[in-house]
């Protein structure tokens, strides 16, 4: 097998087919739709330049400000637990690089986006414009509150690690989405998903991950044991 980096040099298309064949569709992702987003979206693109030979190995990267842009299976994982739809209006907290928002805006009709940091919102809104992404809508803010001007969404994804699930974000779904969140401290987090049901939401439990912390109102204070 060819090092890691060598097609994302010369072949970005090739490297990202292998992405989904090897890191994707044999570890159980298997909604189509979230498999062609992954083989189109240019994930080289949302990285520094000088990593881009590494943009799709199988894991996490820096990119700046002390965040990361996540392993591609860890976003597969939560963009198909979504359930994604067409018609649908997604809310994603946790923009970073940009990049799980740029996935989503190939499967349903609208991202928001919300990003704490305001260098990294700046950036990823640049990368969005070069690459002609249109149905992206971003804010900077603290994004454990949600956006309640938008809602309610017909889906909800954060992508930092919380302390446990913001009320607002579960008011926040429509009646039929599904918030999927990673809860739990720094070495112990594990995905949960909610599904709203009228006035009840019924959830489970996924895998265990490793997210930075979600910083914000109902979500850790910063500076504490996260
Ligand atoms: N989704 C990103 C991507 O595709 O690159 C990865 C996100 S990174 C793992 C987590 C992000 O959540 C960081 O950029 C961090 O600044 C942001 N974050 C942390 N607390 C937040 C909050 N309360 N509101 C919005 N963003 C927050």
């Amino acid at each position: 097998m060819r090092p890691e980096g060598e097609d994302a040099r010369t072949d970005p298309v090739a490297a990202r087919k292998r992405m989904v064949e090897v890191q994707l569709r044999s570890r159980g992702i298997e909604d189509e739709r979230v498999l062609d987003a992954f083989a189109s979206v240019p994930r080289h693109r949302f990285v520094e330049p000088a990593m881009r030979l590494s943009a799709y190995g199988d894991h996490a990267l820096p990119i700046g400000e002390g965040q990361t842009i996540s392993q591609p299976y860890m976003v597969a994982v939560m963009t198909q637990a979504l359930r994604p739809k067409a018609e649908d209006r997604i809310l994603e907290i946790g923009t970073g690089s940009g990049y799980q928002a740029a996935v989503l805006a190939r499967l349903v009709r609208t991202v928001f986006t919300v990003e704490r940091v305001p260098g990294l919102a700046r950036r990823a809104q640049a990368i969005f414009a070069g690459l002609g992404i249109d149905n992206v809508i971003q804010r900077t803010g603290d994004g454990s509150l949600g956006w309640s001007r938008y809602a309610p969404f017909d889906g909800i994804v954060v992508t930092a690690g919380a302390p446990r699930i913001p009320e607002s974000l579960r008011e926040q779904l429509a009646d039929g989405a599904r918030l999927v969140i990673p809860v739990g401290t720094g070495a112990h987090q594990v995905l949960r998903v909610l599904e709203r049901r009228g006035d009840r939401t019924v959830e489970r439990t996924g895998e265990a991950c490793t997210f930075v912390p979600l910083i914000g109102r109902e979500a850790w204070r910063e500076g504490s044991g996260s």
